[in-house]
């Protein structure tokens, strides 16, 4: 079958049998999906997905797909690495289009690189295509501009748990403390380590901070917080993973862009 052609869009390519697309399904609101990620949710034979992959996103899959849920959530028992990759370059060798489907950008915080590199080592073909990460989306969504030229030039994506679930040990507090805006991903349940360890390596105790909560999705939460007071805050308003944290002054331009209203 030729590419598939979108009126006076882009030409697509051919999701041929036998390959693999590794693709960011984006925040969470379908709307933010790529044109990418859409064409391939309505050809694949089977899509493999992550658990931030929710229903509104994987209804867009072809009638009679196989839906393969690989999800894994901080804590909580989910599918092994090696199985993951073994289904998906078993699917692809039996001559399936395979969908690797992950939140955000499959290349952030993902694994993407790990199972790229071993598509790469079987010699199935494959293709990566990005998706909008939350650290990024999820800003925008809560009007925090990632950037902005009063506040930080420059915007650093910190993971908050490493393989075992703790703290990174190789996060270098000294070092993160100087940066003007900081977004962590997976790292709700080491808020009260974050806060402290940052506030001990310098940063003012009344430093801006957001949570952000299923961001882009129609629940989305926001508290706007400070540095010293972000845990009780959080405990305050019951908010639950998946969460980014924002850390700098561009924090505090929310009021400015959204207003009174403080929606979306
Ligand atoms: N590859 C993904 C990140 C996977 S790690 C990406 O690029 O976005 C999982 C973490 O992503 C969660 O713990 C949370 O910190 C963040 N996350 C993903 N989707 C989110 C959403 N809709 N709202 C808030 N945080 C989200």
């Amino acid at each position: 079958m030729a590419a598939m052609r979108l009126s006076g869009g882009p030409d697509l390519p051919r999701f041929a049998p036998g390959e693999v697309w590794l693709v960011g399904a984006g925040p969470g609101d379908p709307a933010l999906l790529t044109l990418l990620a859409a064409h391939a949710l309505a050809k694949a034979d089977v899509v493999v997905h992550d658990a931030l992959v929710g229903p509104g996103i994987l209804r867009l899959a072809r009638e009679g797909a196989g839906i393969v849920h690989a999800g894994k959530r901080g804590g909580r028992p989910s599918a092994r690495q090696p199985d993951i990759t073994g289904t998906i370059i078993a699917e692809a060798r039996r001559g399936k289009r395979v969908l690797r489907l992950k939140g955000g950008d499959p290349f952030v915080f993902g694994r993407g690189g790990e199972e790229a590199m071993a598509l790469r080592r079987a010699g199935v073909p494959f293709r990566i295509v990005p998706g909008i990460t939350a650290g990024i989306a999820g800003l925008a969504a809560a009007g925090i501009p990632a950037t902005h030229r009063e506040t930080n030039g420059a915007l650093v994506l910190v993971t908050g748990h490493d393989a075992t679930g703790a703290t990174p040990g190789a996060i270098n507090w000294r070092a993160l403390a100087c940066l003007p805006a900081i977004v962590f991903y997976m790292a709700l349940r080491h808020l009260p380590e974050i806060s402290r360890q940052l506030i001990a390596a310098g940063r003012p105790p009344e430093d801006r901070v957001a949570l952000i909560a299923r961001a882009t999705l129609p629940d989305q939460q926001v508290v706007e917080t400070t540095l010293a007071r972000a845990v009780s805050d959080a405990a305050a308003a019951g908010i639950e993973p998946p969460v980014i944290i924002a850390i700098g002054a561009n924090v505090g331009l929310r009021a400015a862009i959204l207003g009174g209203g403080g929606g979306r």
